[in-house]
């Protein structure tokens, strides 16, 4: 028995309902259906098991997700029924997780709600670049870039050179406006006086370290 099937019917012949109407209302089903990736959050039983053991829920309780669907399963059904791009509340959902995966672990069903939930971050994201071109962010931009850097041994060599310089940088940028929320929340390490390929090819590897103690 669950919450969505419910037996009727009579002791005797003739007893019970003669008549069954159904009424099927969507409430944003069929949207969850066409999500090739959110579609199994429909086999939830509303078993609670999920939320029973997810660190977030523990903490947030029901009202913080803003629906009748709290706790991880809700964080992937009210943005699959609801949509993305156009309700703050149903956008920070998907983020309201630490990806631990003991939802994963609980579920009787086997919905993968962390995959679900990785797919709709990047669904939020997706909308909420509205119709500004991906490639024109600066956060676009920054990962281009690593992107470029990080796909050849070569060229990331020598972008290590600039590292310090990139940081000295990054450090005076981060006063400015728009960087400040990023920058104020996190420390930028200082750069170390050379790179690991430079300290690798100086003392071999660490041999000539070695040698010297
Ligand atoms: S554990 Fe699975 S079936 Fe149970 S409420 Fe969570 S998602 Fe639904």
């Amino acid at each position: 028995m669950n919450p969505y099937t419910s037996t009727w019917s009579g002791v005797t012949p003739g007893d019970g309902p003669q008549e069954v109407h159904v009424v099927l209302l969507d409430n944003g089903r069929t949207r969850a259906l066409a999500d090739q990736v959110g579609r199994q959050a429909l086999r939830c039983i509303r078993c609670s098991a999920c939320l029973n053991v997810c660190p977030v829920y523990e903490r947030t309780g029901g009202h913080a997700y803003g629906s009748v669907y709290p706790g991880p399963i809700g964080a992937i059904l009210n943005p699959l029924l609801r949509g993305v791009g156009h309700d703050e509340q149903v956008d920070s959902l998907p983020y309201a997780s630490s990806l631990c995966g003991a939802c994963f672990e609980a579920c009787p069903v086997r919905i993968d709600i962390p995959s679900v939930l990785v797919d709709q971050r990047a669904k939020v994201v997706d909308a909420r670049r509205g119709h500004r071109p991906s490639g024109h962010t600066a956060e676009a931009l920054a990962f281009k870039g690593a992107a470029v850097a990080l796909s050849d041994a070569r060229k990331l060599g020598f972008g290590e050179r600039f590292t310090r310089v990139g940081l000295g940088a990054a450090r005076r940028l981060g006063s400015l406006p728009g960087l400040s929320k990023w920058a104020g929340a996190r420390d930028l390490p200082p750069a170390p006086p050379e790179s690991f390929r430079a300290w690798w090819s100086r003392t071999d590897g660490g041999r000539s370290e070695g040698e010297g103690r």
